[in-house]
């Protein structure tokens, strides 16, 4: 019987349990995957958790907002992803070790790869935001050869300078550029923007009437868009992009590959990806 779950707040519309109830009866093992909330600031209650996996009575944990950076502090090792991308969202113990790795980057780059037809010999992208969501996104396409603009609220500034200086440490040169999300800003960026990804949670569920992309500038032409959101399954920036003709995804896809990531962290097994996508279509 293997016990996982999620540590995040709030946790009331994740959809992570159908996910992972769905992989467990794929592969026939017998288990459960449970709902931790833990409020922001609950350190005991984490360390709760970090011990739980520790003596066994849990065995794989996923990592969900705000606690992908707080938790590291009560780890015992990272793995170079991880540490590179300063969040985890996976926890697992390897050799008595309580290890933490981050499967967002993998999992955006496989559902990526699948939506994406691109043959440019440079590939840019612009990447909305500087949270935990985006530092994943911005190291995998970094990792895969993209030029990236950030761009950010004139409040994330300091966030985002963050995110830039630990990234040029690792990549060592510069790739990563920075802009304000605003119409004059994103108006004058040269062309050649090929995909553009919503790392902010603007659009999510409640606020399903906004999009981050300023209201009437026109998308750079031929760019794809990647909008990480996926409640609701069409975003006001995936229906706004597609009314402009552009190729846009919410980021289920996303979703799932991490999901499967994950799980094979957990048990070593495989989970045909249809399984999921079954899941949370039902
Ligand atoms: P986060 O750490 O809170 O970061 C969000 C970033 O967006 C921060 O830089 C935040 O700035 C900024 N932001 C917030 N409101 C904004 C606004 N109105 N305009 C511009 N920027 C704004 O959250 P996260 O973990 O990165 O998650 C971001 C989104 O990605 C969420 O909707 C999440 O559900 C989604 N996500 C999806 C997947 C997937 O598998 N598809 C995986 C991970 C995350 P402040 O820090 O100043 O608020």
């Amino acid at each position: 019987m293997i016990h996982l779950g999620l540590i995040g707040y709030p946790l009331s519309h994740s959809l992570s349990p159908i996910l992972h109830q769905a992989a467990l009866s794929a592969v026939s093992m017998q288990g459960d995957y449970r709902l931790y909330p833990v409020a922001p600031g609950e350190i005991g209650r984490l360390a709760e958790m970090a011990s739980a996996l520790r003596n066994g009575e849990v065995h794989g944990l996923n990592v969900t907002i705000p606690h992908k950076q707080t938790i590291m502090p009560l780890l015992d090792e990272l793995t170079p992803s991880a540490k590179a991308i300063g969040a985890v969202n996976t926890l697992f113990i390897k050799e008595s070790k309580l290890i933490g790795h981050n499967t967002d980057a993998p999992g955006f780059l496989a559902d990526l790869a699948k939506f994406l037809r691109n043959n440019a010999p440079e590939k840019k992208a612009l990447v909305l935001g500087a949270g935990g969501a985006a530092r994943a996104v911005v190291y995998a396409l970094l990792n895969d050869g993209w030029l990236v603009t950030l761009a950010i609220r004139r409040m994330d500034l300091a966030q985002a300078r963050t995110l830039m200086e630990s990234f040029n440490s690792i990549v060592g040169i510069r790739l990563l550029n920075l802009v304000l999300l605003e119409a004059g800003d994103l108006g004058r960026l040269d062309s050649g923007i090929q995909l553009i990804v919503n790392a902010t949670p603007v659009g999510m569920f409640p606020e399903t009437d906004f999009s981050p992309w300023p209201s009437r500038l026109p998308y750079p032409d031929g760019a794809v868009v990647y909008d990480l959101v996926y409640n609701p399954r069409l975003t006001r920036l995936v229906q706004d992009a597609r009314a402009s003709g552009l190729r846009a995804t919410t980021g289920l896809g996303m979703l799932v590959e991490q999901a499967a990531l994950s799980f094979a962290c957990w048990t070593g097994r495989e989970v045909p990806l249809e399984v999921l996508y079954g899941a949370v279509e039902a």
